[in-house]
């Protein structure tokens, strides 16, 4: 598969990942709003929260973790973030950069090189060793 169809397929992904999250926490919002307004009936209402998250695996060595906001009383999660120390295409563009850098480094190496090679060349025909 192509990078340009992997990154696609990604995109939609997540587009149909963002419309369930939203509809999801709409959905759960709702409820919690409905529960607040059997008790006060404000237009904002203060609501208790409580906060937790965690990572994919244990040890701080994963790169994937999530935080979760979950209402006191009804237990509903109200909001949540995924997190990822990994970016796919920031370690491509990482291997790109260093691989351009270590192409630049070569190409400096033997442009000095080349240098060094014609100083030497011009010493010694007028050393009269040509
Ligand atoms: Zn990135």
């Amino acid at each position: 598969m192509s990078h340009t169809s992997w990154d696609k397929h990604l995109k939609d992904i997540d587009e149909e990942n963002q419309a369930f999250k939203t509809t999801v926490l709409a959905e759960a919002r709702k409820a919690v709003r409905a529960a607040y307004d059997a008790m006060h009936n404000d237009e904002i209402i203060d609501i208790a929260v409580s906060y937790d998250g965690t990572w994919h695996t244990r040890g701080h060595r994963s790169l994937y973790g999530i935080g979760v906001v979950v209402q006191i009383t009804t237990g509903l999660v109200v909001d949540y973030e995924i997190l990822s120390k990994y970016c796919h295409m920031c370690s491509i563009q990482k291997a790109e950069l260093l691989s351009s850098a270590i192409y630049s480094k070569k190409t400096e190496r033997a442009a000095a090189t080349r240098s060094k090679k014609s100083k030497k060349d011009a010493e010694m025909y007028q050393a009269g060793q040509f």
